[in-house]
């Protein structure tokens, strides 16, 4: 079992089902060619998925098209089910870095045949997860710089104050079809800049006041 960590705290959570918005960035949506959707595209990665600080990617041998996504993770600490916006932050536990590894290539034939997007983003290594800071150290998540770089050239640099769907407005809607459980992880979509990795590739994430994560693709 995968546990999430929160710095400075005893707390620690076993990873439950990580929830997953697409689309939640104009810019992004534009350079994919995609429309914005009416209501938010959601898909799940299992906690196996996971890898921690240090981590190392396997891209799976399927795929010859692997892109990082940079996104702020939500570490949900208080069971809900229909959440009140109002009430929404009160059920995270704490802001984490997280990248949505996708198999770009692999997504692209599903969407085209309409099928799920499963082996394209729930492999394992897919979903490297930071350590989590405490919620009350974070005056406002909607104002986060979210940066991520590969071998050291910046690749990704966007705010958590562009993304279309709000925090509590994707907490309000995910738990209206799926109880929201400690231990869940909500990842809150990707800035513009999207790109490949490849073999050998060095990548850190970082968003301000909540982290860093550094990890390498085999
Ligand atoms: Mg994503």
């Amino acid at each position: 079992m995968t546990y999430a960590k929160i710095s400075g705290s005893e707390r620690e959570l076993p990873i439950g089902k990580i929830l997953c918005i697409g689309r939640n960035y104009a810019e992004h949506i534009r350079e994919l060619g995609n429309d914005t959707p009416d209501t938010p595209i959601i898909f799940m990665k299992p906690a196996t998925s996971v890898i921690g600080d240090v981590g190392t990617i396997v891209i799976p041998s399927y795929s010859k098209d692997c892109h990082h996504e940079v996104e702020l993770a939500l570490l949900v600490g208080k069971k809900g089910k229909d959440i009140a916006q109002e009430r929404a932050l009160e059920h995270v536990a704490g802001y984490g870095v997280a990248i949505d590894l996708t198999l770009r290539d692999i997504q692209g034939e599903l969407k085209k045949r309409g099928l799920p997007w499963d082996i394209a983003k729930g492999f394992d290594t897919a979903c490297p997860l930071s350590t989590f800071v405490s919620a009350d150290m974070i005056k406002n998540p909607q104002e986060l710089r979210l940066r991520l770089w590969v071998n050291g050239e910046l690749r990704q640099d966007g705010n958590t104050a562009l993304m279309i769907h709000s925090i509590p407005a994707i907490i309000s809607h995910f738990s209206s079809i799926f109880t929201l459980e400690p231990g869940d992880v909500i990842l809150t979509g990707t800035p513009a800049g999207v790109g490949r990795l490849n073999t050998g590739d060095t990548v850190v994430a970082e968003i301000t006041d909540v982290g860093r994560l550094r990890v390498n693709v085999q």
